[in-house]
């Protein structure tokens, strides 16, 4: 194993001494909100995977219903029978969900949740008899998957060099990043800018071109952005004037990260018309994703009479029998005191990292709940990253390894979003090392 990480076979990409080939090699254990890697160094797990270890590694209940799923009933095919544990999650989840979204059309993880949602736009506008209301907007800074389609909806500045496949199928609008506004504008002065951009776009296309405005309710993979008050509601009425689908991509921000198990309605007073989510429905245990699909849309399209107002849709492992009973575990510990240990903890977790903004070379430090970003400057007059070596959040997080923390790095940001059971103690250890890590990083 030591030989194969150390040339990087453990890595997705094939080819070391290319993409990935610096990134970390041989995790081999994990527990609670640590990892161990071959070396035998215990690091916590800063960015929790890639935001889904929610309830921690090692978890003992989680790991007896996978075995015992396993020898209950280990498939069962999404086309032609229901599985308990489907149905019975699902009931969960709608009982959870805002609005009327009752049905949930399962999938194996986000971007096929995206890509659901999205082919589910597409297949209602056509029985609605209007297939030309088709494009989708979403916005600088996004983040909704790797596949064709969901990853052309990428606006971070890596993804679309190299990534614009849907044309004008997609519309991208701008990145609602305060830190970020024009110099001299107020927070209100730049959520009206924003607004009016979408309520422009609309008039410009015409609203009957555009199905739907896909999008985070917390950019996390852009840098864990918090949109300035009001933008999610206003964006959310533009979308019900105009009958375009508000997909609130909920791969991150669900399943406790703000401390609920959805956040839409709970963080942000909003009520999609669909709600995508992966990751922390299974905590990472199983593959496992979803999109939730408005109960009275469907209504609509079982009146249609149109012959096939069916969405014929789903995947080999869509509603995995084990997938979705990790899943019914996985709630009833979020259910079971998780959920409010979350909310309870993160304002620690925020005002301790928010201390980092002492160092020269954090601009700004923000976030919600259990997600974070620091993000460095080049210098804190201009708060220009542009001017920095923008492998700077690689070197925070090699500093920050050798110290005993792993970092997710974006660029010039390090996002931090751990295990939501993280103690007050291990977030005092987690911000102490990122504090040494990015100023041996600025030295
Ligand atoms: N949407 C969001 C908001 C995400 O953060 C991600 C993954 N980082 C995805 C979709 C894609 O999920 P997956 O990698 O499970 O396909």
């Amino acid at each position: 194993f030591a030989e194969m990480a150390k040339g990087h076979l453990i890595q997705p990409w094939p080819v070391a001494g290319e993409i990935g080939a610096e990134a970390r090699g041989g995790i081999i254990a994990g527990d609670g909100i640590y990892v161990t890697d071959i070396e035998g160094r215990r690091l916590i797990d800063g960015p929790a995977g890639m935001w889904c270890t929610n309830v921690g590694h090692g978890c003992e209940p989680i790991a007896r219903t996978l075995y015992e799923q396993a020898m209950t009933l280990s498939y069962n095919s999404p086309w032609y029978t229901a599985s308990e544990p489907s149905v019975r999650l699902s009931k969960r989840l709608a009982a959870h969900a805002p609005g009327d979204l009752d049905h949930v059309f399962y999938t194996t993880g986000g971007s096929s949740a995206v890509e659901t949602a999205l082919r589910f736009m597409q297949f209602s506008n056509n029985v609605f008899g209007r297939p030309t209301k088709k494009r989708i907007v979403a916005r600088q800074g996004g983040y909704h998957g790797s596949t064709y389609l969901s990853a052309s909806l990428n606006g971070r500045p890596r993804d679309h060099d190299w990534m614009d496949s849907a044309g004008d199928l997609v519309v991208k609008l701008s990145c609602p990043n305060p830190f970020r506004r024009p110099a001299g504008q107020s927070v209100e002065a730049f959520c009206d800018m924003l607004v009016e951009e979408f309520s422009t776009t609309i008039e410009t296309l015409g609203a009957e071109t555009i199905g739907a405005f896909v999008a985070e309710p917390i950019m996390a993979s852009g840098g864990v952005i918090v949109p300035p008050p009001g933008y999610l509601t206003r964006m959310r009425e533009l979308c019900r004037e105009n009958d375009i689908l508000f997909i609130a991509d909920e791969v991150v921000t669900a399943f406790g990260r703000l401390g609920n198990i959805f956040a839409s309605k709970e963080v942000f007073g909003i009520e999609p018309d669909l709600i995508t989510f992966a990751k922390g429905v299974t905590s990472g245990y199983f593959p496992l994703g979803g999109a939730m699909i408005s109960a009275a849309l469907l209504a609509r399209l079982r009146q249609s009479n149109h012959a096939d107002a069916m969405f014929a849709h789903g995947l080999t492992y869509s509603s995995h029998p084990i997938g979705c009973a990790v899943a019914e575990t996985n709630l009833d510990l979020l259910e079971g005191g998780l959920l409010a240990h979350a909310r309870d903890i993160a304002p620690y977790f925020q005002a301790q990292l928010k201390t980092l903004e002492d160092l020269p070379l954090v601009g700004e430090v923000r976030g919600l709940g259990l997600m974070a970003c620091v993000e460095c400057v080049a210098d804190r007059e201009s708060n220009n990253p542009l001017a920095l070596d923008l492998e700077v959040g690689k070197r925070i997080d090699a500093h920050c390894q050798q110290l005993g923390l792993l970092v997710r790095p974006l660029i010039h940001m390090c996002v931090m979003s751990p295990p939501l059971t993280i103690s007050r103690p291990q977030i005092d250890d987690l911000v102490s090392i990122l504090r040494q890590g990015i100023a041996l990083t600025q030295d």
